[in-house]
């Protein structure tokens, strides 16, 4: 059964690179009947349709540095503004600073901001990132051990061929971890002491569903309702 956002909410999927966001956020997007948001995304479409912001975007995102947060929050608050964000969206990949916290809080004005806490430890997310296989076209993720396709290297959702991502390399994964845990990790205080945040271990692979169920809890007492 679907359900449905009573309150419009942006929820946020907040934790490092390779905890399961973009595995979690098309399905919680479907359940919830919102679009599901990855900066990620939206800069790899722009690199494909060579546009001056996905070249921009590419230099820092090879280095595993952040694009810088006056481009990410334009972006982001122009795609939020678009008509089907109204009952609201999942948010993967943004905020990565406070600066972009604190931008979205003062944009946002008319909906419940609430953060998800993606927890794993650094060790697993090396093992997670680089099986990695991502689709071009409808971006399913999938691992090669972990959560392999049903046909070797094909999407099971659109048959496109699947790649691995220039930046899911352990060179560019240590940067990119750094970033996340100078940058990014200070965010799990900034909502929890807002009591916007709530805290979902997931380091067992072997449970996606298991995932997806503590999600949904997290978000049930206070977000949903059955339609
Ligand atoms: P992951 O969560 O697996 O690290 P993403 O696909 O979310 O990867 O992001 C890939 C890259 O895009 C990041 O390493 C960063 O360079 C850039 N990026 C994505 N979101 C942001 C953001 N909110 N702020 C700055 N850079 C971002
Ligand atoms: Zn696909």
């Amino acid at each position: 059964m679907n359900a449905s956002l009573e309150t419009p909410q942006v929820i946020i999927l907040l934790g490092p690179p390779g905890a399961g966001k973009g595995t979690h956020a098309p399905k919680l997007s479907q359940h919830l009947q919102v679009p599901h948001i990855s900066t990620g995304d939206l800069f790899r479409y722009h690199l494909k349709e060579k546009t001056t912001l996905g070249e921009i975007a590419d230099k820092y995102i090879q280095k595993g540095e952040l694009v810088p947060d006056d481009i990410v929050i334009d972006m982001v608050i122009d795609r939020l503004s678009e008509s089907d964000c109204k009952n609201g969206c999942i948010l993967d990949g943004f905020p990565r600073t406070t600066f972009q916290a604190v931008s979205l809080e003062s944009k946002v004005t008319d909906k419940i901001i609430k953060a998800i806490y993606f927890k794993a430890s650094d060790e697993i997310l090396f093992e997670r990132i680089t099986g990695r296989l991502c689709c071009k076209e409808c971006n399913a993720v999938y691992h090669k051990s972990f959560f392999p396709p049903k046909e070797q290297d094909i999407c099971d959702k659109c048959q496109s061929t699947l790649f691995q991502r220039k930046d899911d390399t352990k060179e560019v994964l240590k940067k990119r971890l750094e970033v996340y845990h100078l940058q990014t990790d200070p965010l799990i205080h900034f909502y929890d002491k807002k009591n916007a945040l709530t805290e979902i271990n997931v380091e067992n692979t072997n449970s996606l569903e298991d995932i997806f169920q503590d999600i949904l809890f997290s978000l049930k007492e206070t977000t949903l309702s059955p339609s």
